[in-house]
C-alpha cells in the first residue's frame, strides 16, 4: 500500500487559481515601493540561530517556543527566518550598506514559526517589510505610515483598518518603569495567569499584551509606559502625531501596544482590523534604533514595519476587494480542427503574440472534438475563441466565435486578424 506524502502541517501550496490574487498584491507592492524610493533586498532564508536569539530577544514567544532551529551537517545552529528585520540589519552590516549613508530597503519572502495553523496563522507565512536606516527624526516614521496607508487606499482597505500606536521610549526610561509596572504586577499576583508570573522576571512588558480576559481588569489599571517617557522620546511621539494629525491620518493611542520583539524603542505601530476574528494584526513595526548597534555596527537608528501577506489576502477576499482584471484569465482561446491547422495554428499564435504583446492567447493544444475544443475556451475564461479548421485554410481566413456575448460570429482575413482582434479588445 502506498501512503501519499503530505504537505507539512501548516504549511500551505498556492495554487493556480490563488495565484492571480497573490500577483496582484505584489504589483502594488513594487510599484508603491519604487515610488516611496525603497530598493529590494533579498536575503537568505536560513541564518545562524545566534541572529534571532540575538535580536528578536532570548526571551519572546518566538525565539523561546516558535523558530524551526537545527543543526546542518556540520554541527552548526541554524534557524529558518522567523522575521525579516534581523537578516535585514545583518546583510545592511555585512555588506556595508550603513556607512555614513541613510537607506531605504523593502523584502518580501516566507518567514517560519513553529506556532497553531489557524485561520491567519500558519507554520511558513509570507511577509513584505520595510526598513530604513540613519534617519533619526520623526519623519521617517510618517512615511512609513504614509506608506502603508497609501497601500490600503490601492487595495480599497482602508475604510476596514485602524491604524494603533504607542510609543517604548528609550531603554533607560523603560527600565525605570519596567520597575514600576513589576512592582504593580507583584501587588496584583493573584491575578497574574502561569505564563504572567512566569514573565514577571524575564519579560514583564509583555505580560500587557495578554489576552487573557481574567486580567483585562487588572492590566487596563496598570502604570503607563506614555506616562514615563523620557523628554526626547515624548517630544518624538508628539511630533509624529501632529504629522499624522496634519495629514489627516486617524489613529487610536494603544498604551499597551508593546510588541512581540525585544528590539523596539520609541515608536511602535499596528494596523489592525475587525474582519479577520482574532488574527487581526496585519501590519506591524516600529523603530529600533538601538538594533544596529546590539548587532556588531555603530549606532545607526532604523525603522521598519511587516505585513502579514495571508492575513492581507484573506482580507481582500473577505471583503471582495480583488478587482476583476486582476484575474488571469486569457482573452483569446485559439482552436483548431485537423492536422494541418493545429500545425498552423501554433505559428498563427506566434504572429499574434508578436503583433499585439499585450494580448494573452492560449492556443489549443491536444487535438479532440470542435465541441470540446470550444467547452475548453469557456472554461478558461476567455472572452473569445478563434476557429481554424480545413475550410479556413483553404480561404485564408479565421472564424472568431463571442464566448460570453449574444453576439454574430465573424470570419476574418488572416491578414486583417491582428487588426481586429486589436479593435475587438479595445471595446471595453
Ligand atoms: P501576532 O500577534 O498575530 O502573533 P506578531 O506580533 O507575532 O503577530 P510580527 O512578528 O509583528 O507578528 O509580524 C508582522 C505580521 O506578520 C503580523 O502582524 C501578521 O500579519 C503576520 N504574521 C505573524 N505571524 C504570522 C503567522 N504565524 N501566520 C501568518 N501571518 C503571521
Ligand atoms: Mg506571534
Amino acid at each position: 500500500m502506498s501512503n501519499k506524502i503530505q504537505a507539512i502541517r501548516g504549511m500551505n501550496d498556492l495554487l493556480p487559481e490563488q495565484s492571480p490574487v497573490w500577483q496582484y498584491f505584489e504589483r502594488q507592492i513594487q510599484h508603491l515601493m519604487q515610488r516611496y524610493g525603497y530598493n529590494e533586498i533579498r536575503t537568505p532564508i536560513l541564518e545562524q540561530t545566534a541572529l534571532f536569539k540575538r535580536s528578536i530577544g532570548e526571551v519572546t514567544d518566538i525565539v523561546e517556543k516558535e523558530m524551526y532551529t537545527f543543526e546542518d551537517r556540520n554541527g552548526d545552529s541554524l534557524t529558518l527566518r522567523p522575521e525579516g528585520t534581523a537578516s535585514c540589519v545583518r546583510a545592511a552590516l555585512e555588506n556595508g550598506l550603513l556607512y555614513n549613508q541613510t537607506q531605504r530597503l523593502w523584502y518580501q519572502g516566507p518567514m517560519f514559526r513553529h506556532e497553531r495553523p489557524q485561520k491567519g496563522r500558519y507554520r511558513q507565512f509570507h511577509q513584505v517589510g520595510v526598513e530604513a536606516y540613519g534617519m533619526l527624526g520623526p519623519d521617517i516614521d510618517f512615511e512609513m505610515i504614509l506608506l502603508s496607508a497609501r497601500l490600503w487606499d490601492a487595495l480599497g482597505l482602508m475604510p476596514h483598518v485602524r491604524l494603533e500606536l504607542n510609543s517604548l521610549g528609550s531603554s533607560e526610561a523603560r527600565t525605570a518603569y519596567r520597575d514600576a509596572l513589576v512592582a504593580y504586577f507583584e501587588a496584583h499576583a493573584e491575578v497574574l495567569d502561569e505564563d504572567s508570573r512566569r514573565r514577571l522576571t524575564s519579560n514583564p512588558l509583555r505580560i500587557l499584551d495578554s489576552k487573557n480576559p481574567d486580567m483585562a481588569e487588572m492590566l487596563e489599571a496598570a502604570p503607563r509606559l506614555m506616562d514615563h517617557l523620557d523628554d526626547e522620546s515624548r517630544a518624538h511621539f508628539e511630533q509624529l502625531t501632529a504629522m499624522l494629525d496634519a495629514a489627516g491620518i486617524d489613529y487610536v493611542i494603544n498604551p499597551r501596544l508593546v510588541r512581540g520583539l525585544d528590539y523596539y524603542s520609541r515608536t511602535v505601530f499596528e494596523w489592525t482590523t475587525q474582519a479577520l476574528g482574532s488574527q487581526g494584526t496585519v501590519c506591524a513595526g516600529g523603530r529600533y534604533d538601538g538594533l544596529v548597534e546590539q548587532l556588531g555596527g555603530k549606532p545607526t537608528p532604523g525603522v521598519g514595519f511587516a505585513m502579514g501577506v495571508e492575513r492581507l489576502i484573506l482580507l481582500l477576499e473577505t471583503l471582495d476587494l480583488v478587482p476583476e482584471a486582476a484575474r488571469s484569465r486569457p482573452d483569446v482561446y485559439l482552436t483548431a480542427m485537423g492536422d494541418t491547422a493545429s500545425r498552423e495554428a501554433m505559428l498563427l499564435g506566434e504572429h499574434l503574440r508578436d503583433a499585439l504583446p499585450e494580448m494573452h492567447l492560449q492556443v489549443h493544444c491536444g487535438g479532440g472534438s470542435f465541441k470540446s475544443q470550444i467547452k475548453k475556451a469557456d472554461k478558461s475564461g476567455a472572452r473569445i475563441a478563434l476557429m481554424l479548421g480545413d475550410d479556413e485554410i483553404a480561404s485564408g481566413s479565421v472564424g472568431i466565435k463571442f464566448l460570453r456575448e449574444d453576439r454574430e460570429q465573424e470570419s476574418v482575413a488572416r491578414e486583417a486578424l491582428a487588426a481586429r482582434l486589436q479593435a475587438l479588445l479595445a471595446e471595453d
